[in-house]
């Protein structure tokens, strides 16, 4: 297949809507997009990925009226949430009804909700006229596309178009809080950090880490994020001894790197917007290892450090 790369929303809808797969920008990182009541398109995402068939997609809105079709019912916590968040960096996880097929949700009776913020997004999506069922637009278990370009070294060939837009604006894949139980409970960490959301939900609790096999959230059990060179965890880049085909990204500066590749980010929200991209660029020079430093755990540093152990384990 001849995947056509445009910066026209409304073509990109054209062909999402003859039921091929289309590549679009979001704030938190590039999508792989298809109809959601496509049962053969959505079976496509899967194949293209190779990506296990439990794993469920998100269900991407321009307007919250399609949560009518979509869920069985918005809790008052969830509209909180809305409230407060929509459209931004949060998917909110709830009980599905029965007009979504069940392969989008991996054959759960829940559905994860989000509406994007990046305006290529919206403009897409108002195009398309339906939910779009969008995972990250790579191949399983690598690192999410943060670029058109990203998007294309993954995917060319194999499915409709991309749409271009600017590099994800965050970086990270978004926030995902289920909502259909008394108590809201954050699956998995993203831009909207927990302080921020205990601001509106104060008793939000947080999935206990060792639970992997949680099945309300099957996606998190997968190897994730790797990139094709090895990922070493340090504290300061002190600690790195051999810059031998070896490269480093963090917030402090090496003391004698040599030319080796290198990136220090001003923040930890520039480092989760760089790091994805900077493992594509290791993985373009041949590096073996890539250094990365560990950051505290606030804010976005919980998305980032929930990244990082997840890419170093894979
Ligand atoms: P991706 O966009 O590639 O990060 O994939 C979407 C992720 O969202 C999945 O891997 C799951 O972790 C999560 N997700 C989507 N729908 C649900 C759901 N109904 N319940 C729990 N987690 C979900
Ligand atoms: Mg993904």
């Amino acid at each position: 297949m001849n995947t056509k790369v445009t910066a026209s929303a409304k073509e990109a809808a054209r062909i999402l809507l003859k039921n091929d797969l289309v590549a679009f920008p979001t704030e938190t990182v590039y999508g792989l997009g298809a109809n959601i009541f496509s049962e053969s398109a959505i079976d496509e995402i899967y194949r293209v990925k190779g990506r296990p068939a439990d794993n469920p997609l998100i269900a991407h809105v321009s307007n919250l009226t399609e949560l009518v079709i979509l869920v069985k019912r918005i809790p008052a916590k969830a509209e909180l949430l809305i409230d407060a968040f929509f459209p931004g960096p949060l998917t909110l996880v709830l009980q599905k009804s029965r007009y979504v097929p069940s392969n989008v949700t991996g054959g759960l009776d829940t559905i994860g909700i989000r509406m994007p913020s990046n305006s290529v997004a919206q403009f897409f999506l108002k195009e398309c006229g339906v939910t779009v069922a969008a995972p990250s637009a790579n191949l399983s278990g690598r690192p999410s596309p943060t670029t058109w370009k990203a998007a294309k070294a993954e995917l060319n060939g194999l499915i409709g178009a991309i749409l271009k837009g600017d590099q994800s604006q965050v970086g990270l894949e978004s926030t995902i809080i289920d909502c259909t139980r008394k108590t809201p409970v954050l699956l998995r960490s993203g831009a909207i950090g927990l302080e921020r959301l205990r601001k509106v939900i104060p008793e939000i609790t947080v999935r206990a880490s060792n639970s992997e096999n949680t099945p309300k959230s099957p996606g998190q059990k997968y190897r994730h994020y790797a990139p094709n060179a090895k990922v070493v965890l340090i504290d300061h880049p002190s600690e790195i001894t051999d810059y031998s085909k070896a490269a480093f990204i963090g917030l402090d500066f090496p003391v004698d790197p040599g030319n080796a590749i290198i990136k220090i980010c001003a923040s930890i929200d520039e480092y989760a917007f760089r790091l994805f991209d900077f493992f594509r660029e290791c993985e373009y020079n041949q590096i073996e290892t890539i250094y990365c430093q560990r950051v505290s755990e606030n804010g976005i540093g919980l998305a980032l450090m929930d990244r990082l152990i997840r890419a170093a384990h894979g």
